[in-house]
């Protein structure tokens, strides 16, 4: 082929471009364009093509980058196999045409370039063009960036026509599409409190890159379900069925003008995707693990995309990570874009999509498992495990804020605590399942019995308290009270016994004088021991003469500690007689001779030492005290003559396993040779409390010679039944009855009864606090045994004398 040279541009022949050689350096478009007749168009015949134009073909004919010339006012264009081989299908039919009539979709944005470059205005570029083209069979989303030159007539006119050179920036735009993709989803699912959460912001992103993902479903196995099944957690882009969506009340309207359904129905038309027959490939990617792409879809799946169109043909459905059961966790089906390519990198890319979510998925699974294992311990530490309770940790709080409420509202706080009578008895006797059970059943009844709204906790072992907030007045309060010691009162069963378990209530109501937490708690307790002090089973509110008593208490246990270090202690001794007035023996008594309190009687401290267990220590000093005394006291009598020393014991002591050993240890000690005889006065109460080891310590002492009084009987409640199973030797009869006696004949029975039943079981009568002559004649005429009393003798510190007369075993 020869180009005729031409003179038409006006330019120096020799100088001119040999455009055999241009076109034939231009691969297929060259010999295209050289083919052509372009005499109708603005480029003219070839043979008139002037230096200009011939120099703007060639450069781009023999660029190996994609290349435009545009010619004349009308942009008539040709380009080079470059720039053909981008433009899939509009090629070649756009050779030669106007720009405007090839790319009328890109025209607005072009326009104004290309004017700028034809008016002298300078080169110029456009940027990441959006171009659809159908280079593979369909129609593709493509980005292009133009680079306008203008091309100068040589011969000095003006701008004759435009060079572009384009690149092509599909790759780049999708790529920084997708990377902003992906980090807004690793932000979205950053912070994450729920797997649902995860999947919710995670497709409200996708939505955004529709583009990308023209729907979404995440899919979710249910780590608790017996069977594997996939549920639907959230999607984008999808709405339901045609019809539903044109029921203007089935859908509601987004931002951009577009329908969604709502949730529900959404998560309705997904519940198809759980049926594996519907769509196969996803239990297939769940078994194998594997990415698969499910083809034809909606064909099969009557699924509509927001706004109504058909969805695209086909889905990926990307496994999401392992669980510990070695199965993915779920699934990702992602709508792939019709306009694009499903290489590797449109894979790599809803890959990483699949990865991000499944990260924050586990990453909230484990989030919720910590806040369940933080809540739980949370529980814990504000709960009493056995009942369920609030503890007393919880209680506090509960109190600080109830008092803090209180203040604001003009109100009061009250508190009640309640300990149970007995129960240590239940626990050792009946065994800690049924005292477990017990602490239940109190703690049910509690419940039953406060007001709504009131706050039941356990503070400890048998300690209940309860909260009242609100208060006006104390007399709801006390009828609160009132009705837990009647609950609590009324039998229990535990391991299928009977028990009677009691309880005494001690209140305290906030105020000006009572404004703190602690305060309040322990004036609580310390009305509740008045309550027990005044005999169980009933309440007491918290005054202040009570607390200025029980500072006195604590005074004097913290001096009785100190008491039994230094010395303090002193036995004063009481003889006892026969009805001849003669000497049988002593009963040692406890006297603390204070430093600055001066000598103090029993009952000045010894409830103290029996609420505070200082009993067992001082307990131990007597009967050491008095065996070394009696042992002395012995050693100068005439030959024969073995007094009798009696000492008070308390359950305490009895119930204290390191009693038998001290005690025979100290017999070991001071009478080996049996000079003396040791009696023990034990109270009604160490014969009710049925325990085998108080029992045993019983028969053990028995044995050991010990004599065995019941102190104080007609006073309370001796089952008669077990007397005669305890080795007793006597029965002293309580004071208060004595002192009636000659008044009252009731009394006067009771002792008779008393004396009757003592000689019936073989036992010894002694008669406590004899006083007057009267008493002392009716109890000669009852026969009673022994006397002891003020009438005979007052205790003493001094062992008395003996009188060398007859001392008789009784
Ligand atoms: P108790 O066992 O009934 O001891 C007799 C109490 O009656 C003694 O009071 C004694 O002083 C008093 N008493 C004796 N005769 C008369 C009388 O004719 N009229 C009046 N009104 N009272 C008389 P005390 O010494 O104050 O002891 C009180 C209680 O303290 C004792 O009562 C006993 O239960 C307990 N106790 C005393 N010493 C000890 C001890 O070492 N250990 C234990 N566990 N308890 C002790
Ligand atoms: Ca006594």
């Amino acid at each position: 082929m020869t180009v005729e040279p031409s003179t038409g541009g006006g330019a120096n022949e020799a100088n001119e471009v040999g455009m055999d050689q241009v076109f034939a350096a231009g691969g297929v478009m060259g010999r295209l364009i050289a083919a052509r007749d372009w005499t109708a168009t603005a480029f003219g015949p070839l043979r008139d093509w002037g230096p200009t134009l011939r120099t703007a073909v060639s450069i781009c004919l023999e660029s190996g980058f994609p290349k435009m010339v545009l010619w004349g006012p009308e942009l008539v264009y040709i380009y080079n196999d470059a720039y053909a081989a981008m433009i899939g299908h509009k090629h070649p039919g756009c050779l030669g045409r106007p720009f405007r009539q090839v790319w009328p979709e890109i025209w607005d944005t072009m326009c104004p370039m290309f004017d700028q470059v034809m008016s002298g205005g300078g080169a110029t570029w456009s940027q990441d063009q959006l171009l659809l083209l159908n280079r593979r069979g369909y129609l593709e989303e493509c980005y292009f960036t133009f680079s306008l030159s203008p091309i100068r007539d040589v011969a000095g006119g003006g701008v004759v026509g435009v060079l572009a050179t384009v690149q092509e920036m599909t790759r780049q735009v999708l790529g920084a599409r997708r990377l902003a993709c992906l980090r807004e989803l690793a932000t979205a699912t950053s912070d994450p409190r729920s797997p649902r959460e995860v999947c919710t912001r995670a497709v409200e992103v996708l939505d955004r890159y529709s583009g990308d993902v023209p729907y979404g479903v995440v899919l979710l196995r249910d780590p608790h379900a017996q069977r594997p099944g996939l549920r639907p957690v959230a999607s984008c882009g999808l709405a339901g069925d045609p019809e539903t969506l044109d029921r203007p009340e089935g859908r509601r309207q987004r931002d951009d003008g577009s329908f969604a359904l709502p949730e529900a129905q959404v998560l309705g038309v997904l519940s198809a995707f759980g049926r594996d027959a519907a769509l196969p490939e996803l239990m297939d990617a769940l078994s194998s693990g594997q990415a698969r792409v499910v083809h034809r879809l909606p064909e099969r799946l009557p699924l509509r995309l927001t706004g109504g169109c058909r969805p695209p043909n086909s889905a990926i459905v990307v496994p999401l990570a392992e669980g510990c059961d070695g199965l993915p966790i779920g699934l990702l089906l992602a709508g792939i874009s019709d306009q694009l390519a499903l290489g590797s990198d449109y894979r790599d890319f809803i890959e990483l999509i699949a990865g991000q979510i499944s990260t924050a998925v586990l990453a909230a699974r484990a989030n919720e498992v910590e806040r369940a294992r933080a809540a739980d311990a949370f529980y814990q530490a504000l709960h009493d495990e056995l009942t369920g309770l609030p503890n007393r940790t919880a209680l506090l709080d509960q109190l600080g804020q109830a008092l803090t409420h209180a203040r604001c509202h003009q109100r009061r706080v009250a508190v009640l605590f309640v300990d149970l009578d007995g129960f240590k008895t239940v626990n050792d006797s009946l065994g800690h399942q049924a005292g477990d059970e017990l602490l239940r059943e109190v703690a049910a009844r509690l419940l039953q019995t406060v007001r709504p709204g009131d706050t039941v906790a356990r503070f400890s072992g048998d300690e209940f308290a309860v909260l009242c907030g609100d208060v006006t007045s104390t007399a709801p309060i006390e009828a609160v009270a009132d009705r837990i010691v009647t609950t609590l009162a009324i039998p229990k069963t535990a391991c299928g016994r009977t028990v009677i378990v009691t309880a005494s209530v001690g209140i305290a109501v906030s105020g000006p004088e009572l404004s703190d937490s602690g305060d309040i708690l322990r004036a609580a307790d310390i009305a509740m021991y008045a309550a027990k002090r005044q005999g169980r089973s009933c309440r007491v509110i918290f005054d202040e003469v009570m607390r200025a008593q029980a500072l006195c208490r604590l005074r004097t246990e913290k001096d009785l500690r100190r008491a039994l270090v230094t010395d303090e202690l002193r036995l004063f001794y009481q003889p006892v007689m026969n009805m001849a007035g003669e000497l049988t023996g002593v009963e040692a008594l406890v006297r603390w001779q204070h430093p600055e309190r001066g000598l103090l009687e029993p009952e000045a401290f010894l409830p103290i030492a029996e609420e505070t267990g200082l009993i067992v220590p001082l307990g131990r000093w007597v009967l050491e005290t008095a065996c070394r005394a009696a042992g002395t006291w012995a050693s100068r009598l005439p030959t024969g003559v073995a007094p009798r020393i009696a000492v008070n014991v308390s359950t305490c002591q009895l119930a204290d396993p390191r009693f038998l050993p001290e005690l025979t240890a100290l017999l070991d000690a001071t009478n080996a040779d049996d000079r003396y005889e040791l009696g023990l006065e034990i109270t009604e109460s160490a014969l009710v409390d049925d325990t085998s080891a108080v029992a045993a310590t019983l028969h053990d002492l028995c044995a050991h010679g010990v004599i065995l009084y019941v102190d104080d009987f007609g006073s309370g409640y001796s089952s008669l039944s077990r007397l005669h199973r305890i080795p007793l030797d006597g029965l002293k009869i309580d004071r208060r009855c004595i002192a009636r006696m000659t008044e009252d004949p009731a009394e006067h029975a009771v002792v008779a009864a008393v004396i009757g039943l003592a000689h019936t079981l073989g036992l010894t009568a002694i008669a406590k606090g004899v006083e007057t002559p009267d008493q002392l004649a009716a109890l000669q005429a009852l026969r009673c045994d022994l006397i002891q009393g003020y009438l005979l003798a007052r205790p003493q510190p001094d062992l008395p004398s003996w009188r060398p007369a007859i001392v008789e075993r009784c």
